[in-house]
């Protein structure tokens, strides 16, 4: 009863560390063929999906796609149909982060985070969507973030990108929900994973903390459990969501995040 469903095709977006990877983990442990995408370094990507590939018995490939630029968006859709099969769940888990005060944010910044942490997703969903309303069947998850229920200062574009893939989430649930598919979000909390080592020295900068303080002082202050969330915990709910038995709950914002959005 670990199965999502009969064998179904996933596609992982940013899946190559973090949440994602531990999303790819989960989804072939529930019986899923995996699409991984994301970047890094090729050999250690190749060893990852054949280590589940061997340890599953599912089918694990990789897209080096760049989500920021649409054309590869669906040239990625395009490929896992062509080697997997046609796509039943899309997890849009890709993101990245830039921290800086507002008035001196650089544009193209603001530019890639809304490509990668918005936009990818809605060219992805776009394209998942013709085959899951012929087979009546989909389940599309949205990693979104606590900073898309609530705001923080120094993350103008992450905040409003993960705030829009929210409405996103919603707009769609409502238009796809008579086809069989559901369509929701996840809002961790804080996960140790590259995005937030690499925003350590970012946040130092503009709140003037030390940066071994950072940590304790912007990422766990706000979570009453106080402690890191584990990527497997983020990826059971996202593979909770993908189950059949997650067929009623569409348009929701699952927070995954230690109390932080509940004060
Ligand atoms: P991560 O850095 O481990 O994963 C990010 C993934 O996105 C990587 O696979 C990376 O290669 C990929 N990626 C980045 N830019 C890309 C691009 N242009 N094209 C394709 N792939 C790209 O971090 P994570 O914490 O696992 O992040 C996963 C998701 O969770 C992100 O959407 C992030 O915003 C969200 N999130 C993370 C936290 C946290 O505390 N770690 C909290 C809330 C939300």
């Amino acid at each position: 009863q670990n199965r999502i469903a009969a064998a179904r095709i996933a596609v992982v977006t940013g899946s190559t560390s973090g949440i994602g990877l531990a999303t790819v983990r989960a989804l072939a442990g529930r019986g899923c063929d995996v699409m991984v995408n994301g970047f890094g370094d090729r050999a250690e990507i190749d060893r990852n999906c054949a280590e589940i590939a061997e340890r599953t018995g599912n089918r694990i490939v990789y897209s080096a796609a760049d989500l920021s630029r649409p054309e590869e968006v669906r040239a990625m859709m395009a490929d896992a149909a062509d080697r997997l099969g046609p796509v039943d769940i899309l997890v849009n888990n890709a993101g990245v982060q830039h921290v800086a005060a507002l008035h001196e944010f650089p544009d193209d910044k603001w530019d890639l985070l809304l490509a990668v942490n918005l936009s990818a997703a809605f060219h992805a969903i776009k394209a998942a969507l013709p085959s899951m309303r012929e087979r009546r069947w989909g389940r599309i998850v949205n990693t979104a973030s606590v900073l898309g229920m609530v705001g923080a200062p120094h993350k103008p574009a992450y905040v409003a990108a993960k705030h829009g893939l929210i409405g996103l989430t919603k707009s769609v649930s409502i238009e796809v929900a008579p086809h069989g598919i559901t369509c929701n979000a996840v809002c961790p909390g804080t996960v140790l994973t590259p995005i937030i080592e690499r925003q350590i020295a970012q946040q130092a900068q503009v709140t003037g903390l030390p940066e071994d303080q950072v940590l304790q002082t912007v990422f766990l202050e706000r979570m009453p459990t106080g402690r890191l969330i584990a990527p497997e915990e983020v990826a059971s709910a996202i593979a909770f969501l993908c189950s059949d038995a997650a067929g009623s709950i569409t348009g929701a914002a699952l927070p995954v995040d230690g109390g932080y959005t509940t004060h």
